[in-house]
């Protein structure tokens, strides 16, 4: 065994064995769990990261993403603005400190964008290291010029999701490929971004493409590997998806795919947590060990200090990074 190997230390789990853990009976889910806990005991102990998120830009994406409120093929009623008021921003950001949270995640709708936007954000984000903060950029295709003008201005990590299986793709998006996020993410670790990438899972794909997205996570190794369970917004095409499939029990033995796979990245319950884990906190964090404390983009989610509650009732403490 070479030692890029041993360092990496992921269970080898092909294809069809990935497959066969989302077809675990639920009966057996139990030590399906277990299995999966021992590797989030083994690199993450029992501490829970939490962020939050600031939606910076808000609507009128170029893109057709079909689960997004914020695409050009919503007419969900959202607010819609290119940048969110700074005194909004800068409290959050203090919010963050105020409870040391892990890191301060700033969402902005859009793919593209120009040099002399990407310096604003970048005057807002060297504002916001004054204070120490852990910052990450959910943020569409950057010029590797704009990444470095990103990566100056002291952002530590971007968020760029996979999303779905290459071969799904086409059925959620026509207006960028696969294939340019993947390009896009390479460009990204390789100017020295830590990165935050993942997917949404009830989109009408199969388990086979679930698998081969996380497949295709395990080869980038992010640090950061969200999953979001699909809240179905209505006014986007996905409005009125199918969701029957995604019960709690299908939905933890995704997690636990995702462990099992890139078992040392931060594996985050997204979207969908407060729906699909509704009182099973103590068994979800025994996976994951990162969760959003409040706010999915134009979704709700539940407040801070419920969050914490529910974090130390199932025995766990929660991240300390940002102070
Ligand atoms: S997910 Fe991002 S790129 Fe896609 S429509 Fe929404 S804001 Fe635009």
């Amino acid at each position: 065994m070479n030692t890029a190997a041993c360092e990496k230390e992921a269970p080898s789990l092909s294809r069809d064995e990935a497959i066969a853990i989302l077809d675990t009976p639920d009966e057996e889910l139990e030590a399906l769990i277990d299995r999966a806990s021992s590797l989030r005991y083994k690199y993450k102990g029992n501490r829970v990261s939490i962020h939050i998120l600031t939606n910076a830009r808000s609507g009128n994406c170029s893109q057709d993403c079909a689960y997004c409120a914020q695409s050009c093929r919503s007419t969900a009623d959202i607010d819609k603005y290119k940048w969110v008021d700074e005194d909004k921003l800068y409290q959050d950001n203090d919010f963050v400190n105020d409870y040391h949270l892990s890191r301060h995640c700033i969402g902005l709708s859009g793919m593209k964008f120009t040099d002399k936007e990407i310096e604003e954000l970048a005057r807002r984000i060297r504002k916001m290291k004054e204070q120490g903060t852990h910052l990450c950029c959910s943020i569409g295709f950057l010029t590797e010029h704009q990444a470095k003008m990103l990566k100056e201005a002291g952002l530590d990590r971007i968020n760029h999701n996979l999303n779905s299986s290459r071969s799904f793709y086409h059925n959620i998006c026509s207006t960028h490929t696969f294939d340019q996020r993947v390009r896009n993410i390479h460009m990204l670790q390789g100017l020295g971004f830590e990165i935050c990438s993942g997917g949404i899972i009830g989109m009408g794909e199969s388990k086979e493409d679930v698998v081969d997205m996380l497949l295709e996570l395990r080869e980038i190794q992010p640090e950061a590997l969200p999953i979001n369970f699909l809240l179905p917004i209505k006014g986007t095409p996905l409005g009125n998806a199918d969701i029957s499939q995604l019960t709690t029990e299908y939905c933890m033995k995704v997690l636990c795919l995702a462990r099992l796979l890139v078992p040392k990245a931060d594996i985050r319950c997204a979207a969908g947590r407060e729906v699909y884990f509704k009182d099973e906190e103590k068994k979800l964090l025994s996976v994951v060990d990162s969760i959003f404390a409040s706010g999915y983009l134009t979704e709700g989610g539940q407040g801070i200090e419920d969050t914490l509650k529910a974090i130390t009732d199932a025995g766990f403490t929660y991240e300390i990074e940002s102070a």
